[in-house]
């Protein structure tokens, strides 16, 4: 199966064209086509897997086709200095989260999908300054997205797709804390309106209870 078959927006694909990417892996194979079906689901993927392309088109895709739904339905977003991602995703460390926001960043070119990028060790000034220029998919690490979120800089009551990168390693780096933090601010009625999915190499106990603590009625993937 090639990425044409899978069904996914056509800007899309143009940059997946572009970037020469032909086959999806065998996670991208599975996952895309559960994720654009709306499903939860809990990966378990390695480095190197393409596991980041695997949950980032299908947000992509996603956000592409809830905006254009908006347009028809007439709505409009408020215009304030407080950030409203629709989509977040979290990821242990700063190198992390920027080779995913640069791969978000490639793949949403010239589809007017915003990503930003947040992580600590860095002065925040520049990142809020990114922010508050417009947002659709904040990657961030737990520790500087609870500053923000603390400051009143950012508001995840718009998210409606949750992905947790390498969430093993995000729990022995000790963010378990964080992550409950901010998954809570995001959980407002109606229930299921929020699409989540978990990444991680590895599946002991504590991973096993974020899934059933975050997801509902997901699938799940071992390649
Ligand atoms: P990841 O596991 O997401 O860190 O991806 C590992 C590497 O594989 C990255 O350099 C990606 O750009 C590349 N990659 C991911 N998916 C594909 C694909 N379908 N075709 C070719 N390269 C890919």
């Amino acid at each position: 199966k090639s990425f044409g078959e899978i069904e996914m927006c056509e800007a899309l694909n143009e940059n997946i064209k572009r970037r020469k990417y032909v086959k999806p892996t065998p996670i991208q194979r599975h996952a895309i086509p559960i994720v654009m079906a709306g499903r939860d689901l809990m990966a378990c993927a390695q480095t190197g897997s393409g596991k980041t392309a695997a949950f980032c088109f299908p947000i992509i895709s996603r956000i592409l086709r809830d905006r254009f739904e908006q347009v028809v339905s007439g709505r409009n977003g408020a215009r304030t200095r407080i950030a409203y991602p629709t989509a977040l995703i979290l990821s242990p460390t700063r190198e992390l989260s920027c080779q995913i926001h640069d791969e978000a960043k490639k793949f949403a070119y010239q589809t007017g999908v915003k990503a930003v990028v947040a992580y600590g060790g860095a002065p925040i000034a520049q990142q809020l300054y990114n922010l508050e220029k417009g947002v659709d998919i904040l990657v961030a690490t737990p520790g500087r997205l609870v500053d923000m979120i603390e400051r009143e800089r950012v508001s995840l009551k718009m998210i409606k797709y949750l992905a947790l990168d390498e969430a093993d390693r995000m729990l022995d780096m000790g963010f378990e804390h964080q992550i409950r933090k901010i998954v809570q601010q995001m959980d407002m009625p109606p229930p299921g309106t929020r699409q989540t999915m978990l990444f991680s190499a590895t599946f002991p106990d504590d991973i096993q209870r974020l899934a059933s603590d975050f997801l509902s009625n997901y699938i799940f993937l071992t390649v």
